[in-house]
């Protein structure tokens, strides 16, 4: 039996209720702010390559379209502001579909060296630009096959073998190394560029944040890449890590699940009289 009287019983009731209201306010404020926050970005990030073309497209109005040499110059620079429009804008909509979920994953089994080894070859052109190597390491008596969604790993390689690359110095490196464990592929991607300041280093996962904005922009950055790759990895149960050493140089790592390979059923002997 009870010992509260119904007018208590009734304040508690009403208590508790008041308390689930509270909650559930901070929640939608928390989300308004959300949304105000991500729009103000947006809109900030959209206005510089959009300003850029607008002002190539004015300049070659305004007469510069007469000079064949300025025509082309200015006409490339309008398309390169408009390229990385829309790289932008891909980049927020696979976000934003992460975010709310909506997005979908596709496991299937493949060898992860063979799909390292693809994103090395597709980064070769970009890096040979600047003298930086990429290479490759792992055990080739051990078995790579992993079990994820192929296209959206190939992502994440991609993103973190290209910031190696983009935030290295001329004629640097950077080692892709595959480590076969017991259940897990470990992937190190280390780089002997710029490294990454320690209070900067728990932000950069965040949309839109970046360590030296002129200098990520200037190679042609969103700010978007680290924050993909964290959101595609924790679809796989996984984890990014980061550790780096400013002057020095940064590795970032994640781990898959090592599928076995699976033993051929043994058929049982027939035997024919
Ligand atoms: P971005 O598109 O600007 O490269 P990312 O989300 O991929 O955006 O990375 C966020 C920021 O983290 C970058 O702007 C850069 O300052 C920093 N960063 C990422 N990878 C590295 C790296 N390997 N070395 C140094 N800095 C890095």
């Amino acid at each position: 039996r009870s010992s509260l009287s119904p007018l208590r019983k009734i304040n508690t009731v009403i208590n508790s209720y008041a308390i689930a209201r509270q909650k559930e306010i901070e929640t939608l404020q928390k989300n308004a702010e959300f949304r105000r926050e991500f729009i103000a970005d947006i809109s900030h990030e959209l206005k510089t390559p959009i300003f850029a073309t607008q002002g190539y497209i004015h300049t070659l109005l305004d007469g510069a379209i007469d000079d064949k040499q300025v025509r082309m110059k200015f006409l490339k620079r309008a398309a390169k502001s408009l390229d990385s429009l829309d790289v932008l804008v891909k980049d927020l909509l696979t976000l934003n579909q992460m975010e709310s979920g909506v997005i979908k994953f596709n496991f299937t089994d493949f060898d992860l060296k063979d799909l390292i080894q693809e994103v090395i070859d597709q980064l070769e052109h970009k890096a040979s630009k600047r003298d930086v190597v990429i290479k490759l390491e792992f055990d080739p008596e051990k078995s790579h096959i992993t079990h994820a969604d192929r296209q959206k790993i190939y992502r994440v390689c991609q993103n973190l073998i290209f910031n190696a690359v983009k935030y290295n110095h001329d004629g640097g490196e950077v080692k892709v190394t595959l480590k076969s464990q017991k259940n897990t592929i470990q992937v190190d991607i280390k780089d002997n560029g710029q490294g990454i300041p320690p209070e900067d280093l728990k932000r950069i996962f965040e949309r839109f944040y970046r360590v030296e904005k002129s200098r990520s922009k200037e190679r042609g950055g969103t700010g978007l890449g680290l924050a993909i790759v964290k959101h595609i990895l924790e679809g796989h149960k996984s984890k990014i890590s980061v550790s780096s050493t400013v002057g020095k140089g940064s590795i970032f790592s994640f781990s898959l699940p090592l599928e076995k390979e699976k033993k051929p059923i043994e058929k049982t002997p027939v035997f024919e009289n």
